[in-house]
């Protein structure tokens, strides 16, 4: 009854179930939360749930390399950005969203398509025949999990990720706080006020850090101990750790933000961006942390304009999951001990909601030119797209890969002569004509 199958209903697997149903194709989406279980992380049913930040990160295609991710996904058909765009909240150049509306609408966009059944369940081992897109992301479920290890005949690898925490807006103190975006930059839908900061001078910033580092953190069963932190979503207190300056130099840095109320910048801040469309959420910008509840709430009182906080969400910290992929999967996503398999999202070691979406949508462009009896060659290595699969299936050293944002260093390199203010847009001008070649051999193909 379907032409098929794809396992996990979350950002990679979502775009590429629309990618495929929009070709032609009859997909089965099987996915476990509603019904047959869910992840530590997620906390709803619907699909493409954001488990951490609201943000794709930056929207400016011209001089960004997630940007031009963006840029590139939405030339494709993709139903991620589509919702993205529909649902978009103020924050600078960023892309943030309403992150129920987001979810809420890819869902509806995929259960009301004629060529998609959405089915609540859990899958518990690899499908002995295809064609069949493994898409259950960081947090596969255990059954799952150990099937991928036993036919690829490796342990997964691991890593940390954590989650920052959610304030309701009515209990921040704006006689404290203030809203205002660093140097004032006024972003495409925002008035260069999109943040909340919450001031702290040297003193309450030294007091703060120390709470950190002395604060009790969850523990950690004996297998995580040497799993590493990927530096994009390092928890607070272990850059506490590093040096009781590494904060005011990273996420609660003070630079650019002058508080009304001294007419100078504050020692260190911490800033809050919009999380829901309604305004009534805001969630604390960089702050993952590992430290238990009770304290973090104790903690995050301590900061000025958070005295009264209460919270949506707290902080925590899960183990990430992903495959050996430049050794395991062929140029197509594809298993290569067992080709009717692929692999799409973050469980092929890229990194973020954006890349994991963009490595869905190419998945569903291989499979459906498999499923027409063609083929269909990776997008050109100029492109993010082709520079973020090509991470993925081929560049990175097997040995040591870890996840990865997508960045221009992916990219093949410019010719030396293109000064330096030219070389991001050099890099995306590139990308453009790239694409639009690639587009022509991967927009013919349907059922
Ligand atoms: P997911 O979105 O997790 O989707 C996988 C889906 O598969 C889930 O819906 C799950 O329920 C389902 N599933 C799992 N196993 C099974 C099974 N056996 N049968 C059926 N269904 C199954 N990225 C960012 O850009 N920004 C962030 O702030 C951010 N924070 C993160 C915080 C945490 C704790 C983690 C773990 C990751 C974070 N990431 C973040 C990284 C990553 O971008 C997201 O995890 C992203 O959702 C990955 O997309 P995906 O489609 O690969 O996986």
């Amino acid at each position: 009854d379907h032409d098929i199958h794809i396992i996990g209903g979350g950002l990679a697997g979502s775009e590429a179930a629309w990618q495929l149903a929009e070709a032609g194709f009859r997909v089965r989406l099987s996915e476990m939360r509603g019904g047959a279980g869910t992840t530590p992380a997620h906390q709803g049913d619907a699909l493409a749930e954001m488990v951490c930040s609201n943000s794709f990160r930056s929207d400016d295609g011209d001089s960004n390399a997630v940007g031009l991710l963006h840029r590139e996904m939405r030339a494709l058909g993709s139903l991620i950005m589509r919702q993205a765009d529909a649902t978009k909240l103020p924050a600078g150049s960023a892309l943030a969203v309403d992150r129920d509306l987001f979810a809420g609408g890819v869902t509806r966009a995929l259960s009301e398509h004629p060529n998609v059944s959405v089915v609540r369940e859990r899958i518990d081992a690899l499908p002995s025949a295809g064609p069949v897109i493994v898409a259950t992301g960081p947090l596969t479920a255990e059954g799952l999990a150990a099937s991928i290890g036993a036919a690829t005949g490796k342990d997964s690898l691991a890593f940390f990720d954590a989650i920052a925490p959610i304030v309701y807006r009515d209990t921040i103190d704006m006689d404290v706080a203030w809203m205002a975006s660093r140097w004032d930059k006024v972003g495409p839908i925002g008035d260069g006020k999109d943040y909340i900061n919450c001031p702290l001078d040297k003193d309450q910033y030294y007091a703060f850090v120390q709470g950190l580092v002395d604060g009790e953190k969850t523990g950690f069963k004996e297998w995580e101990t040497d799993t590493p932190y990927f530096e994009g979503c390092m928890p607070i207190e272990v850059m506490a750790e590093r040096g009781p300056d590494t904060l005011r130099f990273g996420p609660m840095k003070g630079v650019g933000l002058d508080n009304p109320r001294t007419g100078r910048w504050p020692w260190a801040v911490v800033q809050l961006r919009q999380d829901n469309a309604l305004g009534t959420l805001w969630n604390m910008v960089g702050f993952q942390t590992k430290l238990k509840h009770a304290e973090q709430v104790r903690l995050f009182r301590t900061i000025p304009g958070l005295e009264k906080a209460e919270f949506a969400r707290l902080g925590g910290l899960h183990r990430n999951s992903f495959i050996r992929s430049p050794e395991l999967l062929d140029g197509q996503l594809r298993l290569k001990t067992a080709p009717h398999i692929r692999f799409a999202g973050q469980i092929t070691g890229c990194e973020g909601y954006v890349e994991s979406a963009a490595i869905g949508l190419i998945a569903a462009r291989f499979a459906a030119a498999e499923l027409a009896g063609r083929s269909l060659p990776p997008p050109p290595s100029e492109t993010a797209l082709g520079a973020l699969l090509g991470h993925i299936t081929g560049g990175a050293d097997a040995a040591s890969y870890q996840p990865m944002n997508v960045n221009f260093g992916l990219f093949p390199p410019l010719p030396d002569d293109v000064r330096k203010k030219d070389r991001k847009l050099g890099y995306t001008r590139r990308a453009g004509g790239a694409l639009a070649e690639w587009m022509k051999l991967a927009d013919g193909v349907a059922a």
